[in-house]
């Protein structure tokens, strides 16, 4: 008898006919004699929901709470599902994060998980009982609530998953796999039959929302076979793996492509160039708990340099206002920040041992006038900052450019 952890995601779970939906494609793996733990999100939308509610109250509400409030939507959905299952004749018992003891670290609304004590979900199980789990969601040492990051029952899931050794972690979302890019960006997108871990922990770094990336780290530590699939349509979804044998995907030089809509860019200029000068720019953005991602720093000429970083859009107003008191400080010239910026990344791992790759990418933008702000490489993707109008242009563009299109059947 094999042991499967399924997660369902919010427009999984958006009405009650929905829930009844998982909770018959639940019944039909267990009836093909499987044992299934089964994950859910709050309903699609209700996250918002509960974070609008606490933003009216305060635009900074006090992280404990936050946690306490963000988490109850995934504990309406456990039960509601449970009462299905239990209406289709068979047992079930919901479980809360704290209550199945997904203990964490205290980190409010970014905790990472430390330990899962499965005793209690494994003797239900042998009991008969199909077990509902409220993704997101955890307990710290001190028994206070916690939540994951948006997207993060995707990392309960496989948590549970590598804690009892399932067979596969199903992710089943509103998608048939994961495609070259975000289909709903390109529409002829195509599926990928699999993909490495290494690839898709890339392709969720850099903006692809379809699997927290937390969950795929996790999954390629544990070693532990994931699979993303479409929550009503049949079909053999995208299994990430550890390798790609046997698959076409061996020779594909690039796997997708991924854009993160959620940066910023701050440039400073007219700063002295002297040893120490990245340290005094970034020294007090980091401190400020403001995570940079892309640096360039130019050329000096004069004596003088400039500097340019993108931070996450949400840190953009407190990092301009660090940035303009650094810049008092160091006498600098100017600076400006620009909150409309896309971030493109061409994600492969056979692009290590393909040169061009690069020159395909520019030149592909150039010929739709698209103007590249930064770009920053790495053995297996290369990103580019462009203007945030341009991203549906420049993605289709160079989905084309990589042939990376669903052909038609021959
Ligand atoms: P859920 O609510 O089930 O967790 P998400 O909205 O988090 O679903 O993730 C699914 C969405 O991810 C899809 O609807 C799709 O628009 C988006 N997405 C982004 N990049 C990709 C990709 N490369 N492949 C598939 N889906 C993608
Ligand atoms: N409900 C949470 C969110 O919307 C967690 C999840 O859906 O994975 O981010
Ligand atoms: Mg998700």
């Amino acid at each position: 008898m094999a042991l499967i952890v399924q997660k369902y995601g919010g427009t999984s779970v958006g009405t009650v006919e929905k829930i009844e939906g998982v909770a018959q494609k639940v019944i039909a793996t267990v009836e093909q004699g499987n044992q299934v733990i089964v994950v859910v999100s709050a309903m699609s939308g209700e996250t918002n929901r509960l974070i609008e509610l606490a933003k009216q109250i305060d635009d900074c509400p006090a992280p404990r709470e936050y946690d306490v409030l963000v988490s109850t939507g995934e504990q309406v959905t456990i039960a509601l599902l449970s009462m299905a299952i239990m209406k289709f004749g068979h047992k079930a018992k919901s479980y809360t994060g704290a209550q199945v003891n997904i203990r964490t670290d205290n980190a409010y609304s970014k905790a990472r998980i430390i330990d899962i004590d499965e005793a209690r979900v494994r003797a239900d199980l042998e009991a008969g009982n199909i077990i509902v789990v409220a993704g997101f969601q955890g307990m710290d040492e001190q028994g206070n609530i916690t939540t994951l990051g948006r997207g993060g029952s995707d990392t309960t899931a496989v948590a549970m998953a590598a804690a009892l050794k399932a067979e596969e972690c199903q992710i089943y979302t509103d998608v048939d796999g994961v495609y070259t890019t975000d289909p709903r960006v390109v529409p002829n997108a195509r599926r990928l039959e699999k993909i490495t871990f290494e690839e898709m922990l890339e392709m969720a770094s850099l903006g692809s929302k379809v699997l927290q990336i937390r969950a795929v780290e996790f999954a390629g530590k544990y070693g532990v076979p994931l699979r993303v699939l479409h929550s009503t349509e049949d079909g053999p979804g995208t299994l990430i793996s550890y390798d790609n044998e046997g698959e076409t995907m061996e020779d594909a030089v690039i796997s997708g492509i991924a854009f993160n809509r959620d940066e910023a860019e701050l440039t400073i200029t007219g700063v002295p160039d002297q040893p120490g000068i990245a340290y005094q720019i970034l020294g007090p953005i980091g401190e400020a708990n403001v995570e940079v991602d892309m640096i360039i720093q130019n050329v000096g000429a004069d004596g003088c340099t400039d500097f340019t970083f993108t931070v996450h859009r949400t840190d953009y107003q407190k990092a301009l206002e660090i940035l303009e008191k650094t810049s008092q400080k160091l006498g600098a010239r100017e600076v400006s920040g620009d909150a409309t910026i896309v971030k493109i990344s061409l994600v492969g791992v056979g692009m290590r041992s393909h040169a061009g790759i690069a020159s395909t990418m520019f030149k592909t933008l150039a010929d739709d006038s698209i103007n590249i702000r930064m770009i920053s490489t790495s053995e297996i993707k290369i990103s580019v900052v462009v203007d945030e109008k341009y991203t549906e242009l420049a993605v289709r563009a160079l989905h084309k450019a990589f042939d990376l299109e669903e052909k038609p059947a021959a």
